[in-house]
């Protein structure tokens, strides 16, 4: 298949993988591969009023919807171009007020069904794969997802009636099966959760774990840019997960989400392993536990769990950095910027040794870090970790992309 804007790209069967995305051309380091505008979208609950609904542009001062005064948008041109999507909810809001609440899996699904009716012809998303194309995974579900799906239809029924057709059952079963394991979550410079959306084009790439592309939004455009040198011929893989984790780990949720096993080179020769469950004793490693208890509290858990695990794990465990990790999370949501400054510290050299050479996990750790430190008023030490951010998303984002130019700033705000 020959089209327009996917040059020195061709879709393909890989062996052992079902359809895939391969290069016909060279492609360096740094080089955009693919652009893809979300076929639909959604922005997440809780980034309303900060970014517009339509183009997600991140700004102070944008308009609400007179109606509802939940959606926040840029200026009319955005309001009315989002018109067609946030009509499906901005009544349905306003009549179940606090008590609406479907997920945003059930908002993006409503999107696709609004969008199916709207675009009947292939779509500028869809250039080498089709939404229909997707897969769905429907025999390999178990049933605690079957019943998820089943809660999500329902939901669709309860709070979108109004205005959507919606297919029958089967076809609704698939169409959220098919969300679940092609949908992408957009985030932003410091992996902070904007929203779900499905790019078609983009989800035709396989998994691994030694990537040579990665995923970045511009808006809600995807890019796919080379973080490897990639040679005519070769398959285009993205990852389709946290890299940090050790080998059975990953695979456990590649098989859990994705219905597969990687067989890539990290995955045979688990090069890393070792050094990623790093242990100083012998000893049961303590579970971490999943626990909803307030952030104050939460502190003071997350620092009883780091001292017990820190009796049998070494520093740069991977298990200590996720636990490290939530702490910054919690510290930084308590605004003890000193808290997070120490956490960051000791998360992002082990960070950088863990992860492959360009990763956005590393970036968004020297940029939050970086970020406290200017806040801390240690300058030099701030515009050296956002330096080193900078390397990373010049490749990854492109040098043209406004996180960049938003960074480099920062550090010329600093002179
Ligand atoms: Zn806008
Ligand atoms: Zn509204
Ligand atoms: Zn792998």
């Amino acid at each position: 298949m020959k089209t327009e804007g996917t040059d020195g790209l061709e879709r393909f069967t890989s062996p052992g993988k079902g359809r895939g995305l391969r290069s016909t051309k060279h492609f360096k380091v740094g080089d955009l591969l693919l652009s893809c505008p979300a076929y639909a979208y959604v922005l997440t609950v809780s980034e309303r009023g900060g970014h517009c609904e339509f183009c997600f542009t991140r700004k102070e001062g944008l308009s609400k919807c007179g109606k509802c005064k939940k959606a926040f948008y840029c200026n009319v041109d955005c309001q009315k171009g989002d018109w067609s999507m946030h009509k499906l909810e901005c009544s349905a809001m306003c009549a179940y007020g606090d008590n609406w609440s479907p997920s945003e899996t059930v908002r993006l699904t409503a999107r696709i069904i609004a969008k199916q009716k709207m675009q009947t012809e292939r779509s500028a998303s869809e250039k080498l794969l089709l939404v229909r194309e997707f897969e769905a995974h429907l025999k390999e579900l178990d049933n605690e997802k079957r019943e998820m799906n089943q809660t999500d239809i329902a939901a669709l029924h309860y709070f979108y009636s109004k205005h959507l057709d919606f297919p029958d059952h089967a076809a609704l079963t698939v169409l959220l099966a098919q969300v679940n394991c092609n949908g992408f979550t957009i985030e932003d410079e410091e992996l902070s959760h904007l929203g779900s959306a499905v790019f078609p084009d983009v989800a035709l790439m396989n998994h691994s774990c030694c990537p040579n592309v990665i995923v970045t939004y511009k808006g809600i455009i995807a890019e796919v840019r080379a973080v490897q040198e990639i040679c005519p011929g070769e398959e285009i893989f993205t990852s389709y997960i946290d890299l940090l984790y050790p080998t059975e780990d990953r695979n456990d949720r590649l098989r859990d989400s994705y219905f597969f096993t990687c067989d890539c080179r990290e995955c045979a020769t688990k090069a890393k392993d070792k050094e990623k469950m790093k242990v100083c004793k012998l000893g049961t490693p303590p579970e971490p536990e999943a626990i909803q208890v307030p952030p104050s509290e939460l502190l003071e858990m997350c620092e009883l769990s780091l001292d017990r695990m820190g009796s049998i794990f070494e520093d740069t465990n991977v298990y200590m950095l996720h636990m490290m990790y939530q702490a910054m999370g919690v510290c930084l949501y308590l605004e003890d910027w000193d808290g997070a400054m120490s956490y960051g510290e000791k998360i992002i050299k082990p960070y950088s040794m863990h992860y492959p050479a360009y990763s956005l996990n590393v970036a968004s750790m020297y940029l939050k870090l970086g970020r406290l430190y200017l806040g801390l008023e240690k300058k030099s030490m701030g515009i050296k970790a956002l330096k080193k951010a900078l390397a990373i998303m010049e490749v990854a984002h492109g040098k043209d992309h406004h996180y960049v130019a938003e960074i480099k700033q920062e550090i010329e705000l600093q002179k």
